[in-house]
């Protein structure tokens, strides 16, 4: 299945509207919600103002925003205990996706080590990738593992942090043949994580992979 922007802009909103009739308050400040207010991402307009969208699009990586206008709701989702944030990041990459039209066949997410998911208790970009497929339509893959515990480290050189991240998924499942796959993650810093991750799903010859990330380091 083939899904394109435009179509889906349309559907998005019948969606959204029908799914979200009212968001209370704002998911990032707690603030009332006004009538007036995007009430299908439940972010208030002040906020959602902060956010600063990545200006660079030339970079192999489509990212909606730089990760020190995030980094609240990114934290708060990761590591503070509040799963619900996986809504509106979601509906953030969506709307993005809806306004960058791509022709996507399928979606694949940069899965937790099995050790931060027990910590957290969830996968962060499983959630977000549901509710990504959920309200796209598209189909979710998720076939790619993580085969080791690597983790992000901040004294390690980018070369040395391609070459530890190398080997550390595999993509089991043939069903990627000829299909063009949005790869969602949260975040891109060196963009080792989705090199090792393309290289995975490179094992079952999809057409062409294309990397979206909610922020960008
Ligand atoms: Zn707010």
């Amino acid at each position: 299945m083939t899904f394109c922007g435009e179509r889906m802009n349309k559907l998005l909103g019948k969606i959204l509207s029908a799914v979200y009739p009212e968001g209370i308050t704002c998911y990032v400040c707690g603030a009332e919600l006004d009538p007036r207010d995007e009430r299908d991402l439940s972010i208030c307009p002040y906020c959602l103002g902060q956010f600063k969208e990545c200006a660079d699009r030339s970079s192999e990586v489509l990212s909606l925003y730089e990760y020190e206008s995030v980094r609240d709701i990114v934290i708060n989702y990761k590591d503070n205990a509040k799963s619900y944030l996986y809504a509106p990041i979601a509906r953030l990459m969506v709307r993005y996706f809806a306004q960058n039209p791509l022709q996507i066949d399928v979606v694949c997410y940069v899965p937790d080590s099995k050790k931060n998911a027990r910590r957290r208790g969830f996968d962060h970009m499983e959630l977000i990738a549901k509710e990504f497929c959920r309200l796209t339509g598209l189909p979710l893959s998720k076939g790619l593992k993580r085969t080791s515990n690597d983790v992000e480290q901040p004294n390690v050189s980018a070369e040395e942090r391609f070459n530890n991240v190398r080997n550390s998924f595999t993509f089991s499942g043939n069903d990627l043949m000829n299909k063009s796959v949005l790869l969602l993650d949260d975040l891109v810093t060196t963009g080792a994580t989705l090199s090792a991750c393309k290289r995975a799903l490179g094992s079952s010859f999809p057409a062409s992979i294309t990397s979206l990330t909610f922020a960008r380091a």
